[in-house]
């Protein structure tokens, strides 16, 4: 069957780390997949998680199924988070929410539901985006569009032309946006922005798709939400696909969840019956570890505390590197200026380093970044900053 079948190329980032795996340097350096990582190089299991595994495994009675769209306590603790305990759309019912496996799957859920009811809609994506976006909408079938977001030249949000590209799309397409610590180029939108975007999609009258992958990555969990709260205000249909890969560190456990807000609580269960259906033919059921781990924390009021103090710890940190590689290419004469590195937001900033100066560092330093320039500053460590920093300093004079 396979003789005259080409072998798909590997995936960019996850080839990446595969090479750094491979790499007997003892200085390598990874600032290449979209993992968090702490002050000694490593990926934790946060002490919240911890706890909350300790009491599921003294609770846990069964390993039956959980239903189609997994735990209820679930589904209820993520829509206060992802609206605020007081929001409308809580209290109204008027949103419906599935776990899915992590935020790709949640993605995909939301892409199928999207293709059964329109299936002639193209999909608008941010120019940049993360890679997997074109491959998650591509493989449900639908034409993808770009809309302008990040200006190269200012290293910085295109406001005026994401609003140009925005009031041209088409009635009924949809909008897949990055809510916060847009990836991979760490731009964002202020709140007044998201209000103008969101009132640009309830006039224009497109289908807007958030993507919610780095809540509480960005200044916190409440001023994270903005975007999602601008579009809730206008009371339009709209999807979040809420990733707790990251916030919860909880990568490998594939805990996320899509959220169908419909303008009413009516609708809001005809679009649960049809999430069920699309869940129930892909995966049936989810799996229940991590969504168990998050419904525990967010829902004990010691453990929430824990978890958000956690949160801005790892928050706090990457803050610390992004100023820590600024002043270390200041301090060694680099030309140009890099402060735009310390008003992106997240884990990633676009870093301006070009494809060759990429190849460099990684050929001769084993440093890691992904082409285009991504650098995930969680790679950054007190231990390596100066390594690093001296590499690069290198590299630009060279
Ligand atoms: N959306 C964005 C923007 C992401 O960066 C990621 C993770 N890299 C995801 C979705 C997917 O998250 P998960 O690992 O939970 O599938």
């Amino acid at each position: 069957m396979w003789r005259n079948v080409e072998t798909a190329p590997a995936d960019s980032i996850l080839g990446l780390t595969e090479a750094f795996k491979n790499d007997t340097n003892p200085e390598k350096v990874n600032l290449g997949v979209g993992v968090y990582k702490d002050e000694g190089g490593k990926t934790p299991v946060l002490q919240c998680v911890k706890a909350a595994e300790k009491i599921l495994l003294e609770k846990e009675e069964t390993k039956s199924y959980l239903p189609i769209t997994g735990d209820p306590l679930y589904a209820s603790e993520v829509q206060k988070l992802l609206f605020g305990e007081d929001s409308e759309v809580v209290s109204t019912g008027r949103a419906v929410t599935a776990h899915a496996p992590g935020g790709t799957g949640a993605l995909r859920v939301g892409a199928e539901l999207l293709k059964k009811f329109n299936p002639d809609a193209k999909v608008w994506i941010s120019s940049p985006t993360w890679a997997n976006h074109k491959g998650v909408f591509s493989a449900a079938g639908f034409e993808l569009a770009e809309y302008s977001y990040y200006d190269a030249a200012t290293k910085s949000l295109d406001f005026d032309g994401m609003v140009e590209s925005l009031n041209k799309v088409p009635a009924g397409d949809i909008v897949l946006l990055h809510t916060c610590c847009h990836n991979p180029s760490g731009v964002d939108l202020n709140e007044a922005q998201w209000k103008n975007i969101a009132e640009i999609g309830k006039e224009r009258g497109w289908i807007p798709f958030l993507d919610f992958a780095y809540q509480g990555f960005g200044e916190s969990v409440e001023s994270d939400r903005c975007g999602v709260v601008a579009f809730a205000a206008t009371g339009v249909d709209f999807f979040v696909a809420s990733s707790f890969s990251k916030n919860f560190g909880l990568y490998n456990e594939r805990t996320g969840a899509i959220t169908v807000v419909a303008p009413n609580a009516e609708d809001g269960a005809v679009a649960m019956s049809h999430l069920k259906t699309s869940v129930r033919v892909i995966y049936s059921n989810p799996p229940a570890h991590g969504g168990l781990v998050v419904a525990t924390i967010l829902a004990d009021a010691e453990l929430k505390k824990q978890w958000l103090q956690e949160l801005s710890g790892m928050c706090d940190r990457i803050k610390e590197m992004r100023s820590a590689l600024v002043d270390g290419l200041a301090s060694r004469g680099v030309e140009g200026d890099f402060s735009y590195i310390t008003s992106q937001r997240g884990m990633f900033s676009f870093s301006g380093l070009s494809d060759d100066v990429v190849k460099w560092l990684r050929d001769n330093r084993s440093i890691y970044v992904v082409g285009g320039g991504r650098i995930n500053l969680a790679g950054l460590t007190r231990a390596n900053i100066d390594y690093v920093c001296d590499s690069i300093a290198e590299a630009l004079k060279g």
